[in-house]
């Protein structure tokens, strides 16, 4: 019996023995736990068995799937950035306080702000433009403003559309759009409508003033014929002017001249000589007519031009005619078709004419624009001739170059590409 005594509390001593170790044992590995948790590094991660371990494994899947969560987040967040950085338009992002958090470069290029260096800084006080200042000041704006931009430069005006957009908490979200060409082809637009109305209303006014005499005035038989012959003038320029207009449009709304169809360069050239040599009897009026040369490289004879018959025949025509008109009669015009030396086709059209002085050359392939108004009208004249030209030739490939000397003439050459001709049909 005494014996059994110490033995039970030896068992007992050992069982909480074994007990506090247990709980220290377990403790430590509860404070490794919360020591790893605290930063979670996953690569840290200590391993362990029983129930800790258990715990672990379950708080790894967790963080792995955090940190797969955050950075799938993370590659949104720069897939949309850099969708952003790609558009063409501009984009700032403004906090509550009108500062700019962040711009891609397009708004950055368009506004002259830094993308990195002007964070946090106020809109208001990097752009000055009293337009912009207006426009942040109005609380709700429903249009765009549009003011000029960084670049912008007298001799090449650069114009910026700005609008402001309300969200989140007080943010502002401003997109920027360059409309330079918009606003460039709007005024040519009104332009061109201004022009052409003003081109028709001359011969209108002029035939209804004649309209009005006949009907008013009691004209013998001469003389109405003579009215009725200056109302035929007129008529005949609204309908040059209106096909011009016509062709014009055809140009610009239909596709690349193909490179199937084919005129052949011998038919393009007499049918231009015969319609000047005609052009030039008229404008004489019994004086000694131009005198008229067309000459062709003999190894060019049976060329072939590739492309839109019609337009091609016009282009020559425009220029052989404006050659005849603005040549006095008895002056000389040489029409003449040569290779380059880059394998292209050039046909020249020279004339001992007044000539044209240098400041005007860069302009003459404008719609309307022509040197001597007057001269133009008396001659039949709509003003779009060359620009019906450079159209069909920027349409084949081509150009249209013009050199001139005031007092000596001028030379109109047209260039087609090596593709855009044969040597034979
Ligand atoms: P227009 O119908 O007035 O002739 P174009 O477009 O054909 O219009 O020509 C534009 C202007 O270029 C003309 O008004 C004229 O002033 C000038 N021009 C064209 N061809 C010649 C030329 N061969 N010699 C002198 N001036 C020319």
């Amino acid at each position: 019996m005494g014996d059994k005594q110490p033995l039970s509390l030896y068992v007992l001593f050992g069982a909480l023995l074994a007990g506090l170790s247990w709980v220290l044992v377990d403790a430590w590995r509860g404070y490794r736990v919360r020591s790893w948790l605290r930063h979670g590094d996953l690569a840290m991660a200590p391993q362990m068995s029983g129930w800790w371990g258990v715990v672990l494994d379950r708080a790894r899947k967790l963080l792995r799937e955090r940190e797969r969560t955050i950075d799938a987040g993370e590659q949104r967040l720069k897939d949309f950035l850099s969708a952003i950085q790609a558009s063409p338009n501009g984009v700032v992002m403004l906090d509550a306080r009108a500062q700019i958090e962040w711009c891609n470069q397009t708004a950055a290029t368009h506004l002259g702000i830094h993308p990195e260096r002007d964070v946090m800084q106020r809109v208001g006080n990097l752009l000055r433009d009293p337009i912009f200042t207006a426009y942040m000041a109005v609380d709700q704006p429903v249009e765009p403003v549009v003011m000029s931009g960084y670049r912008n430069r007298v001799e090449r005006p650069v114009r910026i559309s700005v609008q402001r957009h309300r969200y989140g908490e007080g943010k502002q979200l401003l997109l920027t759009r360059d409309v330079t060409l918009l606003e460039q082809a709007e005024a040519m637009r009104r332009d061109f409508v201004a022009n052409v109305s003003h081109e028709i209303r001359t011969p209108l006014t002029v035939m209804s003033g004649f309209v009005e005499t006949l009907q008013t005035l009691d004209l013998n038989a001469d003389e109405q014929k003579r009215y009725l012959a200056l109302m035929a003038t007129q008529a005949v320029r609204m309908q040059g002017l209106v096909e011009d207009l016509l062709t014009l449009s055809r140009l610009e709304g239909s596709p690349v001249p193909s490179f199937v169809n084919s005129l052949p360069l011998e038919s393009l050239l007499t049918a231009c000589e015969s319609e000047a040599r005609g052009l030039s009897q008229t404008i004489a009026n019994g004086a000694p007519p131009h005198v008229i040369e067309f000459q062709t490289n003999p190894l060019l004879a049976h060329a072939m031009l590739l492309g839109e018959s019609r337009e091609l025949q016009s282009a020559l025509s425009n220029l052989v005619n404006n050659a005849v008109r603005y040549t006095p009669a008895g002056g000389h015009i040489d029409v003449s078709v040569d290779q380059g030396t880059d394998g292209s086709l050039v046909i020249a059209v020279r004339d001992t004419g007044a000539g044209i002085a240098a400041e005007h050359l860069p302009r003459l392939t404008e719609r309307f624009y022509r040197v001597d108004r007057s001269r133009s009208r008396e001659s039949g004249g709509t003003g779009l001739g060359l620009a019906i030209v450079k159209h069909v030739m920027q349409r084949h490939g081509g150009s249209l170059s013009i050199t001139s000397e005031l007092e000596h003439g001028s030379c109109f050459k047209l260039t087609f590409p090596a593709n855009r001709w044969r040597a034979k049909a």
